[in-house]
């Protein structure tokens, strides 16, 4: 059987062993592989910003001196850092519609997750939903295909109501815009600690106000996890 690297589509050379019946099969072959770049410590304990020392950085100082934001976010955790590599995989990935290539991601986020979310007991993950005309578009949310790999229960309990592209706006304009989130069912969050996917922390904004809309209606701690840091 051959098997392609899912982002170059060359062949994979194959070493048919035990333990390949037994393991996650590669995706991706070494150069490809290896060509993404895992974030290294020190990184900011809140949002995972790779930096030069392990302090709370400036962004997330702001949003905890802001009482409307204070807790709102336990704290994010991610897998890439966002190199050209992973800039372009990410475009195939999202923007050419090429869902199968999640499965490149599987093993290291499965693995992220069991190193730094297990002990936390979570008791669901939420994956940041698109807005019905984006997913119409995509015909797939990346947030959700991540979320899948996670052995949690999953609930899609958030709609997203508006999709003005977040990037254009200035950081304040994306603090005080109305929220783009709203909640269909409240009723099993209560107090619940909930793990937020997405694919890429970029301002943080995004997970905030999702996780503001979940706060607000009795949800305990809340995290985030996504698959690259910007
Ligand atoms: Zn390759
Ligand atoms: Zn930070």
């Amino acid at each position: 059987m051959i098997i392609l690297c899912l982002i170059c589509h060359e062949e994979l050379s194959q070493q048919m062993s035990w333990s390949s019946f037994l393991l996650i099969e590669p995706k991706a072959c070494d150069d490809c592989y290896q060509s993404l770049k895992k974030i290294q410590s020190p990184t900011c304990p809140r949002c995972f910003r790779p930096q030069e020392n392990d302090h709370v950085c400036q962004d997330c100082q702001a949003w905890e001196n802001d009482p409307q934001w204070k807790n709102i976010l336990q704290k994010n955790l991610s897998v890439f850092e966002y190199n050209d590599s992973m800039k372009e995989l990410l475009a195939t990935f999202k923007f050419r519609g090429d869902a199968a290539l999640v499965e490149v991601f599987q093993k290291d986020f499965l693995a992220s997750y069991k190193a730094s979310f297990f002990k936390e007991k979570i008791d669901f993950v939420i994956p940041i939903p698109l807005s019905p005309e984006r997913l119409y578009e995509r015909g797939f949310n990346q947030a959700k295909l991540l979320a899948n790999f996670l052995p949690l229960p999953q609930i899609d309990i958030l709609t997203r109501t508006h999709h003005e592209k977040q990037s254009k706006k200035s950081r304040q304009e994306r603090i005080t815009a109305s929220n783009v989130f709203s909640i269909v069912d409240s009723s099993k969050i209560m107090n619940k600690k909930i793990l937020l996917i997405d694919d890429i922390y970029t301002t943080g904004s995004t997970l905030r106000h999702a996780a503001k809309v979940l706060k607000d209606n009795g949800t305990g701690s809340i995290f985030s996890f996504t698959l690259i840091r910007s």
